[in-house]
C-alpha cells in the first residue's frame, strides 16, 4: 500500500467520527494557507479554519481583521486581507482568537458555545460546565 493511499484512508476513517467526539479528541487548528496578490493576502483555507473553530463567520473574521489593523472580506471561500500577512503572523492572530474564545480557561477543551447578555459575553462550556466572561480587549 503506498502512503497516499493510506492517508486517504486514514481521512476515510477519520470523517466518519461522530462531530461531537472529534470536537473534543482532537482540537488542532489547520495551519493557514495563503497567497498574495500585489500588496494583498488571501487565506485561501478559512473555511476550513472557521469550521475547525466553529464560531460564528462574522465574529472570527470582524476579530480578526481588527487583531490584524486591516479591512478584508470574504471572497468565495476565502478571506481576503488588505496588505500582506505572513502565515506566522496569521497563526499567531488565530491561536489567539482560539484561546480567547473557543478554547475554555478551565479544561482547554473546545466544547464551548458564546453566550451573550447585553453587552457582555460569556464563554459556556459544555464540558466542564465552566462559564466565563469573555473581556473585549
Ligand atoms: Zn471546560
Amino acid at each position: 500500500m503506498d502512503l497516499n493511499k493510506y492517508n486517504e484512508l486514514l481521512d476515510k476513517a477519520y470523517d466518519k467520527i461522530p462531530d461531537n467526539v472529534k470536537k473534543s479528541s482532537r482540537f488542532e487548528i489547520p495551519k493557514v494557507e495563503i497567497r498574495y496578490e500585489g500588496k494583498n493576502t488571501y487565506i485561501s483555507n478559512f473555511q476550513k479554519i472557521l469550521t475547525t473553530l466553529d464560531r460564528d463567520r462574522k465574529h472570527f473574521q470582524g476579530i480578526l481583521q481588527k487583531a490584524a489593523g486591516t479591512m478584508g472580506e470574504i471572497r468565495g471561500n476565502q478571506l481576503f486581507l488588505k496588505s500582506r500577512y505572513t502565515e506566522q503572523v496569521l497563526d499567531r492572530l488565530i491561536k489567539q482568537y482560539a484561546k480567547e474564545y473557543v478554547l475554555c480557561n478551565i479544561c482547554n477543551k473546545p466544547d464551548t458555545t458564546i453566550q451573550k447578555e447585553g453587552k457582555r459575553q460569556f464563554l459556556k462550556c459544555t464540558a466542564c460546565g465552566a462559564r466565563i466572561e469573555i473581556k473585549e480587549k
